[in-house]
């Protein structure tokens, strides 16, 4: 068992309440869920977001995220312990480099990362992000498994599930708690490939509705926020045979056709042209959009001129 500091313990307890809660599987509505220590048939477990603690008025249970650890999942101190910082990615062993020979690269664990998109926790910087800034549908995040967590630098970033069954991940910073930290615009786990993104939305794909292709994910999610189904191709190089042979037969069994709003820059309209190719190739035809002055990519005209006005 690793030896934790003073600093990873304050790290430990600092984890919000309600976010533990919910990757314990407690569905936390309104500040409560159902008390897992008694026999609870209405949520009589409050959190207390300002403490960060729990507490049942029935059983008296109690405590703070470490506690709720421990005894939800009968682990000890230690235990309680590793199994948060697991599921924050929270460091509990200094690094020590070494000069042995680089270990050959390690190949994408979707392990590590299913329990993170089975119970997905958006905190309120994600969802200031999400909802705030990019207006983005409710259901459309949770059909997307979007997944926030913070990291030890106190870097929040957004998690986000490749494609439904979890060939890669990619986070995307959200910003940091703590000024003095850097870090990437976004990261990849190790063995990570960039893949289409959305795939299973073929799936949901109705007679004779269009299907359009994005650049990028939260494109993709913009899309979907306006009622398009989507994907994501984020560079042509991607697109595999057996990707194309999917698309293209599920294009042709519902009557439907493929569209595109290219972004206004020289990428977009490279990977517009390359994408015609590849239609035309595949005999299906790529039908061309454009996006109104001065709007960049698909989520800035989303975000200034569809999304529904409050
Ligand atoms: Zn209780």
């Amino acid at each position: 068992m690793p030896r934790i500091t003073e600093q990873q313990l304050s790290e430990l307890r600092a984890l919000p309440i309600e976010g533990v809660a919910q990757r314990l599987g407690l569905g936390v509505s309104r500040h409560r869920s159902l008390c897992p220590f008694h026999d609870d048939s209405h949520p009589s477990l409050h959190y207390s977001v300002a403490k960060n603690t729990y507490k049942c008025f029935v059983c008296d249970a109690h405590g703070g995220p470490i506690d709720l650890v421990m005894h939800h999942l009968r682990k000890s101190f230690v235990e309680a312990c590793q199994w948060l910082a697991d599921e924050n990615n929270i460091i509990m062993q200094e690094f020590i480099p070494h000069d042995k020979p680089s270990a050959p690269k390690r190949a994408f664990n979707p392990e590590k990362y299913i329990r993170f998109f089975e119970h997905p926790f958006l905190c309120q910087a994600a969802r200031a992000f999400l909802f705030g800034e990019r207006k983005l549908n409710e259901k459309v995040v949770g059909w997307c498994r979007l997944n926030s967590y913070t990291d030890r630098q106190g870097t929040t970033w957004l998690q986000i599930d490749i494609n439904g069954n979890l060939i890669g991940v990619q986070s995307r910073n959200l910003g940091h708690c703590r000024p003095s930290t850097t870090a990437p615009r976004f990261k990849f786990p190790y063995g990570h490939t960039c893949h289409i993104y959305n795939l299973p939305v073929l799936k949901l794909l109705k007679e004779g509705e269009p299907l359009y292709i994005t650049e990028g994910a939260s494109d993709c999610w913009a899309m979907l926020s306006s009622g398009h189904k989507a994907i994501a191709i984020p560079s042509a190089t991607l697109l595999n045979r057996k990707d194309i042979e999917t698309i293209r037969s599920t294009l042709i069994d519902r009557r439907s056709t493929l569209h595109m709003y290219p972004d206004q820059d020289i990428p977009g309209e490279k990977l517009y042209l390359q994408l015609t190719r590849i239609a035309t190739d595949a005999g299906l035809c790529l039908v061309r959009h454009s996006l109104p002055p001065g709007c960049k990519d698909y989520s800035d005209f989303y975000v200034r001129h569809l999304q529904p006005k409050c």
